[in-house]
Formats: structure tokens, C-alpha cells, sequence
């Protein structure tokens, strides 16, 4: 999974993740598409099958955005008191622009982090001790 670090110099993972960038020499494309990952590296060649961020970019926009939107929501109708309709076109809109502007970046800060920590699923030995 990690191969030789010793050519890589470390790689901070916010700014290497927030951007789509590789975990490991913070240069090739991380992303092919939207949120699909390319096979691997194309500066360094790092493999990126052992990334997998599952629901946890999802849950964090969902936190990140619902506490913007809803303390906007609550705001707006405590102030003003509009009718629904203005509502649903403010917020829908901004939900699916603010969700669909962090879910890239959050997947890439994932990937990024789990690379650095070396996060893996659970195993009860480690493949190199028996
Ligand atoms: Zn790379």
C-alpha cells in the first residue's frame, strides 16, 4: 500500500487533499471526473487502491452545510417571517451548490488523511507478522 517514502518528501494533506492532489508527492491528479479516483498517480505513480473515504466525506458536508443552511434558515425566518416560496428558492439552491462545492474537496482531505495515517480496515494481525 505505502511503498518507499524515502523519495517523497512529506506531503502536507489539507492543502494536498482540499486540492485533489496525490497524498503522497502533493502533485498529480488525484480526481478523474467529479469524485471518481484515477487508478494512480500520474507524477509519482502511488497506486490509489487502498483509498476508500466512504460515507465520510458525505457526512461531513451534510454536518458542515445543514449547520450553515439551517442557521441561515432559522435567521431568515425569525428576521423577516417570508412566505415559504422564498424559502425553498433560497435554500435549495445554496444547499446543492454549497454540498456539491465541498463534497470534492472533503473526499480529497479524506483520502489525503487516511493515506498520511495509514488507515486501513480493521485486521486482527498484521499481514507482515506471520
Ligand atoms: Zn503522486
Amino acid at each position: 500500500m505505502h511503498d518507499d517514502k524515502a523519495h517523497y518528501a512529506p506531503v502536507n494533506p489539507v492543502p494536498a487533499g482540499l486540492s485533489g492532489r496525490c497524498p503522497r508527492c502533493g502533485e498529480g491528479k488525484l480526481f478523474d471526473g467529479f469524485l471518481a479516483l484515477k487508478p494512480s498517480c500520474t507524477n509519482c505513480g502511488l497506486n490509489y487502491d487502498f483509498a476508500d473515504s466512504g460515507d465520510g466525506p458525505a457526512v461531513f458536508v451534510i454536518m458542515i452545510v445543514g449547520f450553515i443552511i439551517v442557521g441561515l434558515v432559522l435567521f431568515v425566518e425569525l428576521s423577516f417571517q417570508p412566505p415559504i416560496w422564498v424559502h425553498l428558492i433560497l435554500w435549495l439552491p445554496l444547499t446543492v451548490v454549497l454540498a456539491g462545492g465541498t463534497l470534492r474537496p472533503l473526499k480529497g482531505l479524506m483520502i489525503a488523511l487516511q493515506y498520511r495515517h495509514q488507515a486501513a480496515e480493521g485486521r486482527l494481525d498484521k499481514p507482515d507478522e506471520t
